[in-house]
């Protein structure tokens, strides 16, 4: 192991210590051994969990770590919480049964989500997809040749999503070759790539990378940060990289508890990812997915997190505050509830700031 040190100690002059994305990775911490050894945890119960659920760790991800139970602590390190909690399903959102071919999700009649890779540079102990990443043997090369050819003879995909896991763990050779099969149907107009790499290990966004995505334009990127302090140099280096490459970047953050649930954390997040060229696409509520449900907020949380955005802040850097309905019922937006009352044609409207305007239903406004 080289030197990653952390916690309460961390190094964050880290690229000094590594020339390349794959040592980074291959330094992460697995094991609760491991992890005691970096920072004060419950090495039972780390143990016990990270059984049932796999951790890793990266030593760049480590080092963002400032406080025992801080914000992205509670994303990395294995929580008791994940194994005794009897709430939550495997798969809320029904993806399996809406697969026509293993890991692909055909639930909206225009897009699909494909999932590419079941490793990812981080395990997120809240993971949608807790069910399925990092084991083993999930995602084969027969899988993906199913799904491209699925994507293929269906002629009403226009849109492909490259999940996971996280598609930018795969080697630059595989995605080339991936989004050259997917380009070549001739129906699919847009591609998105669904990645947390730009924040849990910026490291693997290479300008040979962009090169070989922007091959393949029109391509967008949906990355995924929680908390500001995910958004560091680095960070924003990666980001940048793909943003000069021409590539549109979104942002999917998840609405968890005790790292973003709270209105001036959200606020400062959205400020600064338009900072690095990234716009804020949704903000999840989090699914009851087993396993994660400790993460929970009310839906009243996000609402209030919504209403201190719209109009305080630039709109550029409000997103969508959305719910995926359980058993597959797909996304749903939630909005503050901005019209008060209609009574005899007349609206009555609420602004940001909380005073009423009158607004006819018609539209047409007599002055
Ligand atoms: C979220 C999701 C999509 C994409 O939805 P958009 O609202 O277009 O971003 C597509 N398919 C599945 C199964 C999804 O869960
Ligand atoms: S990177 Fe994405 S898919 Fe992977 S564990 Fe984290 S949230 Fe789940």
């Amino acid at each position: 192991m080289k030197k990653i040190k952390n916690l309460f100690n961390s190094n964050r002059d880290l690229a000094a210590g590594y020339s390349d994305w794959h040592e980074i990775l291959s330094d992460s911490i697995v094991s609760a051994d491991q992890l005691s050894t970096f920072l004060p945890v419950n090495n039972k119960e780390v143990k016990k969990t990270a059984i049932k659920f796999p951790m890793r760790i990266n030593p760049y991800y480590l080092s963002l770590i400032s406080k025992k139970g801080d914000p992205i602590w509670k994303q990395a390190v294995p929580d008791i919480h994940e194994i005794d909690s009897p709430l939550g399903s495997k798969d809320p959102l029904m993806e399996e049964v809406q697969s026509p071919v293993p890991n692909l999700t055909h639930r909206y009649p225009d897009r699909v989500l494909f999932m590419i890779s079941n490793k990812c540079g981080m395990y997120c102990r809240f993971c949608l997809r807790k069910r399925k990443v990092g084991l083993d043997s999930v995602v084969t090369e027969d899988t993906i040749r199913q799904g491209i050819e699925y994507i293929r003879k269906t002629r009403t995909i226009h849109d492909v999503i490259l999940s996971g896991g996280d598609p930018l763990l795969l080697e630059d050779d595989t995605i080339n070759t991936i989004l050259k099969q997917v380009r070549k149907a001739p129906h699919v107009k847009i591609i998105r790539i669904h990645t947390r790499v730009p924040c849990i290990i910026p490291q693997r966004v290479t300008t040979q990378l962009a090169n070989i995505i922007k091959k393949f334009h029109p391509i967008f990127i949906n990355t995924h940060f929680n908390h500001p302090d995910e958004i560091t140099n680095e960070a924003g280096k990666a980001c940048a990289i793909l943003a000069d490459a021409g590539i549109p970047l979104g942002c999917q953050t998840v609405l968890l508890k005790g790292i973003n649930d709270d209105p001036t954390v959200m606020k400062y997040l959205m400020k600064k990812l338009l900072m690095v060229r990234v716009k804020p696409y949704y903000i999840h509520h989090c699914d009851p997915v087993k396993g994660a449900c400790h993460f929970g907020t009310s839906v009243k949380c996000g609402i209030n997190i919504i209403k201190a955005l719209r109009g305080h802040i630039s709109g550029m850097c409000v997103p969508q505050y959305m719910i995926d309905l359980p058993g597959g019922g797909g996304k749903v937006p939630i909005l503050p509830e901005y019209v008060k009352n209609i009574k005899n044609g007349i609206m009555k409207i609420e602004n940001y700031r909380g005073e009423t305007f009158e607004y006819p239903i018609t539209g047409v406004i007599k002055i």
